[in-house]
C-alpha cells in the first residue's frame, strides 16, 4: 500500500503541474492515420507522449517521457519526438477522415504514452467535439491513473481499450515500475459505470500466460463480475527493439512470444467465460 501511496503521489504531482498550465496542450509524438488494431474499423490513433509506467517490453519508449526528446531515424537523422498541437488542429486533421470512420464503424483513438497521463481539461475537452461533430472516440489507457481522470472522458468516450498487464501485483511492479491495484480498482469502477470495455492482454510466455496467472485473471473476472465486450490478447512482440538506441538508451528486453499453439490454447481458454476472444487489436 506504501508503493501505491508513493505512486499515486507522484503522479498527482504531474497532474497538478499539468492542470496549472491550464489548458497546456500534452504533446503528441504521432498521429497514425488508418488504424486498424486501435479499436473498432478504420481510426486515426493519437499517440500522447508521457507513460506513468514503464514497462520493459515497451515498443514505444519515445512515448514514457512527457518531455520532448531527441530520437535518431533510420537514416541517423535527428528528429524531435513531441509536439503540441491546438484542440482545433486536432479536431481538422481527426475531421479529413470522418467519411472512412463512418463507413467502418471507427473513429478516433487516444493512445500514447497514456493519454489519461495528461492535462484531462484538454484531453475531455478534444473528446467532447469529436463527439459533437459525430466521431466515436476509444481511450486506450493502462489503467494506472487516478480515477478522477477517467471521470473526465467517460461522458465523451465510446470505448475502453483496456491494458490489463499482471494480475500478479509483485510482478506488475517488477516489470512496468508500478503495483496493479490502481489498475484493478479502475477497471471494477469502469465496468460497473457500464463502459464498453475491449480489455487488452500483452502475452508474456512464462509471467503472464502460466496456468496460475490465468487461473487468477479468470477468477477475478469472475469475481468482480467485470463486464467485457471483448478480450484482445496481444502475444509480444520486438519491434521497438531498435528504437532504443535510437533514443541512445539501453533495451534490457529478454522476454518471449508465446506459441501459436500456447496462444490457441489461450484463446480457447479465455472463450469458456468470454464469449469474444480476440488475438490482436
Ligand atoms: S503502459 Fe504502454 S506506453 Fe506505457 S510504458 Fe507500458 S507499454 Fe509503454
Amino acid at each position: 500500500m506504501k508503493a501505491v501511496n508513493k505512486f499515486v503521489k507522484k503522479y498527482a504531482k504531474h497532474v497538478l503541474k499539468m492542470e496549472a498550465a491550464a489548458m497546456d496542450a500534452p504533446y503528441v509524438f504521432n498521429i497514425q492515420k488508418f488504424s486498424t488494431h486501435d479499436g473498432p474499423g478504420i481510426r486515426t490513433t493519437i499517440f500522447f507522449k508521457g507513460c506513468p509506467l514503464h514497462c520493459d517490453w515497451c515498443h514505444n519508449p519515445e512515448s514514457q517521457r512527457f518531455e520532448p526528446e531527441k530520437m535518431l531515424d533510420k537514416d541517423q537523422h535527428e528528429q524531435i519526438m513531441g509536439r503540441q498541437y491546438s484542440i482545433d488542429e486536432l479536431v481538422r486533421i481527426m475531421q479529413a477522415d470522418q467519411i472512412f470512420y463512418d463507413q467502418s464503424g471507427g473513429g478516433v483513438t487516444f493512445s500514447g504514452g497514456e493519454v489519461l497521463a495528461q492535462n484531462r481539461v484538454y484531453v475531455s475537452e478534444l473528446a467532447r467535439r469529436l463527439q459533437e461533430i459525430g466521431i466515436s472516440v476509444a481511450i486506450d489507457t493502462c489503467g494506472a491513473v487516478p480515477w478522477s481522470q477517467f471521470e473526465a472522458v467517460l461522458p465523451y468516450s465510446d470505448i475502453f481499450l483496456y491494458d490489463l498487464k499482471f494480475i500478479d501485483s509483485q510482478l506488475h511492479e517488477r516489470y512496468t515500475g508500478a503495483p496493479n491495484i490502481l489498475v484493478l480498482e479502475n477497471l471494477k469502477r469502469l465496468s460497473a459505470a457500464g463502459a464498453a470495455i475491449y480489455l487488452r492482454l500483452i502475452l508474456l510466455e512464462g509471467l503472464n500466460t502460466t496456468d496460475e496467472m490465468l487461473q487468477r485473471l479468470q477468477d477475478w473476472l469472475q469475481q468482480e463480475g467485470i463486464q467485457l465486450q471483448e478480450i484482445d490478447l496481444l502475444p509480444y512482440h520486438d519491434f521497438g527493439r531498435d528504437k532504443y538506441a535510437q533514443l541512445g538508451r539501453v533495451c534490457t528486453q529478454h522476454f518471449k512470444r508465446p506459441s501459436d499453439d500456447q496462444i490457441a490454447m489461450i484463446q480457447q481458454r479465455l472463450t469458456a467465460t468470454h464469449a469474444n476472444v480476440q488475438v490482436g487489436g
